[in-house]
């Protein structure tokens, strides 16, 4: 008998729906293939023209289905003209992180072969890290509570705790034990390495951060360990890319870098990301809502697809489900081999294939 999963799907607004359809159709294609797991997949409403219509951007109905599901796959949320009164931008992804304590943001960066990158000193396979960003606290902790006084002055509270900084530590080095030695670095040493970025030098919160993560470094000796500062991190991803396995760091400067991740492998576009908790996870492209190309048909649906074999690889390690993570996998060789091939190109790699273009071709190759 087939074992069900059921997957709460948040398509979103703009490209977001485009390239969650996309995504569904390459899940539905490995199911299919591997014949041995059926997913139950539910659309939800959020985003902002769920606000605009209903009031809510994520409502209670939402919610609870992403509760109840085994896994959530996300479009992307928000419209530029479409605000809360107080003028700030809808957020219900960052809402969903906080009420599911989804505290791992889990950003793969590798470069494809086909993809279009700016570097010209790096090959496809050159570019492997994960840059895992810290997602509940951080100077994310400030967000709806920053104050402004008198139109004067403004402010916004960084926040560490020790348990925050624990557990997305413990999940860094527990990724790396996983994946093994990638980088060029860490196979010189025949061992994986986590790199710590912060501001130790200058913030009492980050010099607290870099502590505790030395304190679980201690505790998984066969895993190599640096620090970095921002700053410099920032100068080695794009001089020395090649050179890092798992990348750690508070929530703001992990959204700072996982975008610098992309542009080096060929942008949003290309990049997928997971925000994974103790339990629960939702599985999304790290882009928004591309507001510049939404209705055009030329998102590229490539970071999506490549989410939701992150998902299935998730789900499968949760589950001890081998032909999920087998499908996982699928999806993942299925796109290598797509760009590789260069014939169904989407817009941002150079090509002309639309978003529905490259979503077919994806699909067929993981039938085939
Ligand atoms: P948000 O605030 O929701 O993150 P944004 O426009 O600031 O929206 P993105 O939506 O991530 O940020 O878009 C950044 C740039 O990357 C835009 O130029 C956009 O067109 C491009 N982009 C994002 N996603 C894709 C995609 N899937 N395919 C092609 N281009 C993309």
């Amino acid at each position: 008998m087939k074992t069900t999963f059921h997957i709460a799907v948040l398509p979103g607004d703009g490209i977001g729906i485009d390239v969650t359809a996309e995504a569904v159709r390459v899940l539905r294609a490995v199911e299919k293939k591997l014949g041995t797991f059926s997913l139950t997949m539910t659309t939800h409403e959020s985003g902002a023209i769920c606000y605009q219509r209903s009031g809510s951007d994520l409502p209670a109905e939402t919610l609870d289905a992403c509760r109840q599901a085994d896994a959530v796959l996300l479009g992307a949320m928000g419209h530029p003209d479409i605000r809360k009164p107080d003028g700030t931008e809808l957020t219900p992804q960052v809402t969903l992180r906080i009420a599911l304590d989804l505290y791992a943001g889990v950003r793969p960066c590798k470069l494809y072969a086909g993809a279009r990158t700016p570097l010209v000193t790096v090959k496809p396979g050159e570019i492997d890290f994960i840059i895992l960003r810290e997602q509940t606290e951080g100077l994310f902790a400030s967000l709806q509570a920053g104050i402004v006084l008198g139109d004067q002055v403004a402010t916004d509270t960084l926040v560490m705790t020790r348990r925050g900084i624990e557990r997305i530590c413990e999940f860094a080095f527990r990724l790396a034990a996983d994946l093994g030695p990638r980088g060029a670095n860490s196979a010189a040493k025949q061992r994986p390495l986590v790199t710590c970025v912060d501001k130790a030098n200058i913030f009492k919160s980050y010099a607290f951060f870099r502590k505790v993560f030395d304190e679980v470094a201690a505790k998984h000796p066969t895993i190599a360990k640096q620090h970095a500062y921002i700053d410099a991190q920032a100068l080695h991803l794009v001089q020395r890319p090649q050179r890092f396995d798992v990348i750690v760091t508070e929530n703001m400067f992990g959204d700072i870098l996982s975008d610098l991740g992309a542009g080096l492998i060929g942008g949003m576009g290309m990049a997928p990301s997971a925000d994974i908790g103790d339990h629960h996870a939702v599985f999304q492209p790290a882009h928004g809502t591309a507001p510049d190309i939404a209705g055009k048909g030329i998102a590229n649906p490539i970071a999506a697809i490549l989410s939701a074999g992150m998902m299935l690889d998730w789900l499968g390690k949760r589950k001890s489900n081998s032909d999920l993570v087998r499908g996982g996998a699928l999806i993942e060789q299925a796109v290598a081999a797509v760009l590789a091939d260069g014939k169904t190109l989407p817009v941002d790699q150079g090509g002309k294939a639309t978003t529905h273009e490259v979503g077919i071709a994806i699909a067929r190759q993981v039938q085939d």
